[in-house]
């Protein structure tokens, strides 16, 4: 999904109800760096009790070189969905769903709108999740 790839990766709907960025960063540097040191997926995966948190945050999310995603997604895994029990995995956010039922000129706009708001990853994915992004980007519309 486009939108969950945009602006160096989603990840609103991999926290709970955190809205902190610096605690959400925080969580993704330790969930990163324990990433880094299992050799296998699912010992990172199964390292944790599934219903655990972060700081509110997924234990599966990392960001690396900037960019955020989540490991266990079937397109890092050769089409096995390693979330499968560990998240709602067909989850889209209002944003995504409304989005994608957007023509391509209407997307187009919307992700330049985004884009002209530079935002890191973590602001940008707290702010589409609450529809925020989405809310300011209709107000553009009926100037
Ligand atoms: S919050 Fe929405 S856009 Fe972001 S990863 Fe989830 S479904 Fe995708
Ligand atoms: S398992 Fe992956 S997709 Fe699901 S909430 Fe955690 S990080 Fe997000």
């Amino acid at each position: 999904m486009k939108l969950c790839e945009f602006n160096g990766g989603c990840m609103g709907c991999c926290k709970n109800r955190s809205r902190s960025v610096e605690k959400i960063k925080d969580a993704l540097q330790k969930n990163t760096l324990e990433f880094t040191e299992y050799k296998n997926i699912k010992t990172f995966r199964d390292r944790a009790e599934r219903s655990k948190l972060r700081n509110g945050v997924c234990l599966n999310i990392v960001m690396i070189e900037g960019r955020i995603f989540c490991p266990l997604h079937p397109m890092r895994n050769s089409g096995q969905d390693l979330r499968i029990g560990y998240c709602l995995e067909n989850f889209f956010c209002r944003t995504a769903i409304l989005f994608n039922q957007w023509d391509e000129i209407k997307q187009n706009d919307f992700l330049n709108f985004v884009s002209g708001q530079k935002l890191d990853a973590v602001t940008y994915s707290i702010n589409i999740y609450d529809g925020n992004l989405l809310r300011n980007f209709r107000k553009t519309l009926s100037i």
